[in-house]
């Protein structure tokens, strides 16, 4: 099932993730969606932040998120043919899956995940549960099963603040893990486990003023580019963390 990975290292005490994720509803509980992003994942991507997170890695940079409180309220398949054509149209070459945890709502993200891998699109995910767990739970679980099988990348493990990762791209901290399930991403994940990789950031302003930021920089190094951008904290719009990271 791992065709290439860069393995996490560290973090063997923590409880985080331990505990089996809820099943979560019917309709996709979710946040934002970008058709297409270059700081989520390989090459250009759409992106998807669900809404809820049960794994609450203390640090966590998206804490806003784990309520399930605020959120859209979706079908997944409605969502699926929609974010489908807006990746195509965008030029995106595969969807990101983060949050928020995806693997708290693994049936409904399942039909989604699905859509893309069927419109030829490939499918990163993040999680703050270990793959060993995911695929425990699979045995007993459809949605978990199918949200892995859908999976061709996946970065897996709970962020644990004090062992930070700044070598390798997308991931937050040491212990995690990004494993090319299938062999899409396989040499990305061979180069990043070799040679490490760097983050991006994106920032985008709207026509009213709004402004947006994902990808990931530290704190002082996004407050710098913001002064330097002129824009007031108040202003943004902030999911700068997938899960996990
Ligand atoms: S880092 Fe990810 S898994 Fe951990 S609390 Fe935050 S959203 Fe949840």
């Amino acid at each position: 099932m791992i065709v290439t990975q860069s393995l996490g290292v560290g973090g063997e005490g923590s409880l985080l993730g331990t505990t089996p994720p809820p099943r979560g509803g019917a309709a996709l509980q979710w946040s934002r969606f970008v058709p297409a992003t270059a700081a989520e994942g390989p090459g250009l991507r759409a992106a998807v932040w669900v809404q809820g997170c049960s794994v609450r890695c203390p640090g966590c940079f998206n804490p806003h998120m784990w309520a399930e409180r605020g959120a859209l309220l979706d079908d997944p398949a409605d969502l699926a043919s929609r974010w489908v054509e807006d990746a195509r149209a965008a030029g995106a070459e595969g969807v990101t899956l983060l949050g928020g945890e995806p693997f708290d709502q693994a049936d409904a993200l399942a039909t989604v995940a699905e859509a893309f891998r069927d419109a030829g699109l490939g499918v990163m995910a993040f999680s703050g549960y270990t793959l060993d767990r995911l695929q425990a739970w699979a045995a007993e679980r459809d949605g978990v099963a199918r949200l892995l099988a859908a999976t061709d990348l996946l970065c897996d493990g709970p962020y644990l603040a004090d062992l930070p990762d700044t070598r390798r791209p997308w991931i937050g901290s040491q212990n995690q893990s990004i494993r090319s399930l299938t062999p899409r991403y396989a040499a990305e994940v061979d180069r990043i486990a070799r040679d490490g990789g760097r983050d991006a950031l994106e920032v985008r302003i709207s026509a009213d003023g709004a402004v947006a930021v994902n990808g990931w920089a530290t704190d002082a190094a996004l407050a710098d580019l913001l002064d330097d951008l002129g824009v007031r904290g108040d202003r943004v719009a902030s999911i700068r963390k997938g899960t996990s990271r």
